[in-house]
């Protein structure tokens, strides 16, 4: 089996950025795509704090970029999610698809997914009326009424644009202050087709039995009463999971279960270091995903090359 000097896990911004400098530095990374390829960006519309695209940038159109510009250098990709790794020796080996693959160093850029609020009927009715991606089911909502839950940016930015197909936005959030940036929240706000609801729980996705959305059932969390607000989607936008369950137990992580890195991208094993929003839970920005993953690049690089000068 080929020994590859460094595997990437993930093909988001990080996993992406990390597989140019490593390609660029003749590591000839391999990417392992992993269950969401193109990471986050791939679920976003306009990029319009990306330094170097005065216009904004489609998401997708900018992550093909990288992608593209990888594989100019030699970067190969692979599909398939990861389903184990071993980090307790080296070559460190890792299961993804229905192959292993060893590797001298690995970069973890493997993300962050979406967090769902938990109950059953969300769950039942996800891809029948409940939603994690504006940009992908919005289209499905032309004229429609519909909800999204949650009170930081990714909410605000959601309603925004679901406003473009909605006939009325109904931002649900469970305290009557938001996480939201303050220029988001006034944008949002002045935006007549937004109708905010607060303080509010969704206790159930309604109707369950008639396998679509027909609205949802509000718990008010100061007065302790419930109400139903018809609507025909609900798009859930409440923030984030890190991918890191493989890792778990291998390598050191926070309550949160993000991983933490320390000297730049280095984690608690030697040779394995991590980049983007794996690693990241406060900034979580394409710029400083694709800043981190140039970091571990440059690290892996220099760690084969320590290594190579003491053999
Ligand atoms: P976030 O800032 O963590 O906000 C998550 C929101 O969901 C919070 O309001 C939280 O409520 C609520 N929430 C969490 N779990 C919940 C549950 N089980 N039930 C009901 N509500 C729940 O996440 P985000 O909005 O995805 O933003 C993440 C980061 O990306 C932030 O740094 C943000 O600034 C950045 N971002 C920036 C932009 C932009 O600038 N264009 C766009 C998107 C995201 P509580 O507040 O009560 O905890």
């Amino acid at each position: 089996m080929d020994v590859h000097n460094v595997i990437v896990i993930g093909s988001g911004c990080a996993g992406l950025t990390a597989a140019i400098y490593a390609a660029r530095a003749n590591l000839k990374p391999l990417v392992l795509d992993g269950h969401e390829p193109g990471g986050q960006l791939t679920l976003t519309t306009m990029v319009e704090n990306f330094p170097g695209f005065p216009d904004g940038i489609l998401g997708p159109e900018l992550i093909e970029n990288m992608r593209k510009q990888a594989q100019r250098f030699g970067a190969e990709f692979r599909s398939g999610a990861v389903a184990s790794v071993e980090l307790g020796k080296r070559p460190f080996r890792i299961e993804a698809g229905k192959e292993i693959y060893e590797t001298k160093t690995l970069i973890v850029a493997s993300g962050a997914s979406a967090r769902m609020l938990g109950i059953e009927s969300e769950r039942k009715l996800l891809g029948h009326g409940v939603s994690t991606c504006a940009t992908c089911d919005g289209f499905f909502f032309r004229g429609k009424e519909i909800a999204v839950v949650g009170g930081g940016d990714t909410a605000m930015e959601e309603a925004m644009f679901l406003t473009r197909f909605a006939s009325r936005v109904h931002l649900i959030h469970r305290r009557n202050d938001f996480r939201a940036s303050k220029i988001m929240l006034d944008r949002a706000h002045a935006n007549d087709k937004i109708h905010f609801v607060t303080p509010v729980v969704i206790d159930e996705v309604l109707d369950v039995s008639k396998g679509g959305v027909e609205g949802v059932r509000l718990l008010d969390v100061e007065t302790g009463k419930t109400s139903d607000l018809p609507v025909e989607g609900v798009f859930v936008a409440i923030g984030h999971e890190p991918n890191t369950k493989v890792f778990r137990g291998k390598l050191d992580m926070d309550a949160n279960g993000y991983l933490r890195t320390h000297d730049g991208s280095r984690t608690n094993v030697e040779g394995v270091f991590a980049a983007g929003d794996v690693q990241d839970s406060h900034y979580r920005q394409a710029v400083t995903a694709a800043g981190s993953g140039c970091m571990a690049a440059i690290d892996a690089e220099k760690f084969l090359e320590a290594e190579a000068h003491a053999h």
